[in-house]
């Protein structure tokens, strides 16, 4: 017997979809799971997005040389389990005081601040003590909760990809203006979602150490990445250079794309050739 289920969808369901995403990401979990109605939302959105806007707080986990090692986004999940944004991550009035406080905003969840921790893959890291970060005190001294374990602060050896190991970063939560002025990158212009945390873009969710961008200062210098291809690099490098292509180079069997095509899609074959440069010069 066929069981199958045919979901008949006329042509409004799929803008219904994108009404209630776009809802989803400026309310968050705001409406503690009733949906607004349309008036309440209208008022939500009155009251709420000049304030982030103009109050959004930037969030990264930083090494000691100030790459953005993680870049901090809704999904994220702090120490205490609970994702960012579960914290309070949006300010009436940003706090004098720094460093600035993201408690958890869960029931009964003692985290007094979003703190990042790494994983392996979804396997939480060990501490020295043998247990691993989830059996720590989600309160921000970490002590162990093992019976018998008197572990009183959770440390561990774990390296990040950077090379420096966990204890070597901080967090940082900061203003639009004290990121804008240590170098990193801000929002062009802000999208008024709930807890977009440090993200700007398509490749803040990579981690700082592949991301090659200048969102940290641990990426090499535009010149560096630039340099023009040798004769002795990859073939590869070469038939992508836009300075570098010629016929006579062009491998047996493929013809040279016409002109036009070459010049239209310059800009994106040179991003490709320079980060292909800076992974095959690094190693
Ligand atoms: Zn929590
Ligand atoms: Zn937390
Ligand atoms: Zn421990
Ligand atoms: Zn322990
Ligand atoms: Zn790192």
């Amino acid at each position: 017997m066929d069981s199958r289920v045919h979901l008949k969808l006329d042509r409004t369901a799929g803008s219904s979809i994108d009404a209630y995403l776009e809802y989803k990401r400026i309310v968050g979990d705001d409406d503690n799971g009733k949906l607004f109605t349309p008036e309440e939302y209208e008022e939500y959105k009155r009251k709420v997005l000049p304030l982030r806007s103009k109050n959004r707080l930037y969030v990264s986990w930083s090494n000691s040389q100030g790459m953005d090692c993680k870049i901090i986004g809704p999904e994220t999940k702090c120490f205490c389990q609970h994702r960012y944004r579960q914290h309070q991550t949006d300010f009436e009035s940003i706090p004098e005081t720094r460093p600035i406080h993201l408690p958890c905003k869960v029931k009964n969840c003692s985290c007094r601040s979003y703190e990042y921790i790494p994983t392996i893959g979804s396997q939480p890291i060990r501490c020295h003590c043998k247990h691993f970060a989830t059996d720590h005190s989600a309160k921000n001294d970490h002590q162990c909760t093992k019976p018998g374990c008197t572990c009183q602060n959770f440390t561990t050896s774990f390296n990040c990809g950077c090379g420096e190991i966990v204890g070597c970063h901080s967090m940082i939560v900061e203003t639009k203006e004290e990121r804008f002025g240590r170098g990193h990158p801000v929002a062009r212009e802000e999208p008024g979602y709930a807890a977009m945390g440090g993200i700007t873009g398509f490749s803040s969710l990579i981690d700082g150490y592949m991301r090659l961008d200048d969102s940290g200062v641990g990426a090499p210098p535009l010149e560096w990445l630039e340099q023009p291809t040798t004769s002795s690099d990859h073939p590869f490098l070469r038939a992508y250079d836009p300075k570098g292509v010629q016929p006579a180079k062009s491998r047996p069997g493929i013809k040279p794309k016409p002109s036009s095509l070459t010049t239209q899609k310059q800009p994106m074959t040179r991003k490709v050739a320079s980060k292909t440069t800076y992974h095959r010069k690094g190693t």
